[in-house]
């Protein structure tokens, strides 16, 4: 029951109605029977910081932040977790006791959470990541982090994989190349880890591929598509059909959501609910 003592979360973006995340969180505070309320709070895209630091004064315990959000906000934060810094984006924010806005980021630890599950050890493996956007850089810290022991990330446009590679070069041996070279060939064969981060077989398009043939790939990699809607990309299928194991998004989203909780709550949630009730929304959702 909502009562007057109840502790208001949320997520702020624009547009926010579409967010998998009340149903997700909400399941889980009350689960874990923390006498908190999770809630989509849209904000008006021209209106960012007044609506952060409205929420705060208001005394909101903490809130996700979504697109567009994610990198404008970095600078109304007080202070940032060394993964927000990295990344470049803040996806949770923690209200502190003295006001205090708290800037995280949860989304490697997330994408980490999905190798852990499949008892999978990133470290001293070599990686691809198909794309260079938001989510390729939230995986490659997180791959930097765990100590792989080379990051090649395939691109189609050469200036994009420049710029990420130049942010992380001091982290671990890191390059791009273009999708029609032979050193990406080259990588993909090499590769144990590859890390699909692009949109491509996303809902509703999903007969589209990157542009990996699967019979390039090592017997023995491990594949990992950041999509979860659908469940098995046409890429993790033909992958799984070659005898790959795989890792779909479901458990970053899912982690991601648990990791934040955590931050806000103190209280480890049951990891397994969440899982459960994404994918009973998504089935609900068609
Ligand atoms: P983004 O910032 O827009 O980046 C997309 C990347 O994909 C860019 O590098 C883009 O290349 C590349 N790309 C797009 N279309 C392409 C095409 N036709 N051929 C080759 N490359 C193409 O998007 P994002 O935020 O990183 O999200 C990407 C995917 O990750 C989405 O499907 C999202 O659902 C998923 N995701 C999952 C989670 C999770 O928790 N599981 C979290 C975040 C994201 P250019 O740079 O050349 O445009």
């Amino acid at each position: 029951m909502i009562t007057g003592k109840t502790r208001l979360l949320g997520v702020i973006g624009a547009p926010i109605g579409h967010s998998l995340s009340p149903v997700i969180q909400n399941a889980a505070l009350h689960a874990a029977g923390l006498d908190y309320v999770y809630a989509a709070l849209p904000v008006r895209p021209d209106a960012l910081a007044s609506a952060v630091h409205g929420l705060r004064d208001a005394g909101i315990a903490g809130f996700n932040v979504t697109i567009p959000f994610k990198t404008e906000i970095l600078p109304l934060m007080d202070v940032l977790s060394e993964d927000a810094r990295r990344i470049g984006a803040v996806n949770t924010v923690v209200v502190r006791e003295d006001g205090k806005l708290a800037g995280y980021n949860t989304d490697a630890a997330g994408f980490l959470a999905g190798f852990t599950e499949h008892g999978i050890t990133p470290a001293g493996k070599r990686a691809v990541l198909i794309g260079a956007g938001g989510a390729a850089r939230a995986a490659l810290w997180g791959l930097l982090r765990s100590s792989v022991s080379e990051v090649c990330i395939g691109v189609r446009t050469p200036g994009k994989g420049a710029a990420l590679t130049a942010d992380f070069e001091a982290d671990g041996f890191v390059r791009s190349c273009a999708f029609d070279t032979s050193a990406w060939r080259d990588a993909l064969g090499a590769a144990d880890i590859i890390v699909q981060t692009t949109p491509l077989g996303m809902s509703p398009r999903t007969e589209e591929m990157p542009p990996v043939d699967p019979a390039t790939l090592a017997p023995s990699a491990v594949v990992y598509d950041l999509i979860y809607t659908p469940a098995e990309t046409a890429f993790l299928r033909a992958a799984a059909a070659r005898g790959h194991r795989t890792i779909n998004g479901e458990t970053m989203l899912a982690a991601q959501g648990a990791e934040a909780f955590f931050l806000w709550t103190g209280v480890r949630p049951d990891m397994m609910l969440m899982k459960r009730v994404l994918r009973e929304e998504l089935a609900r959702r068609g």
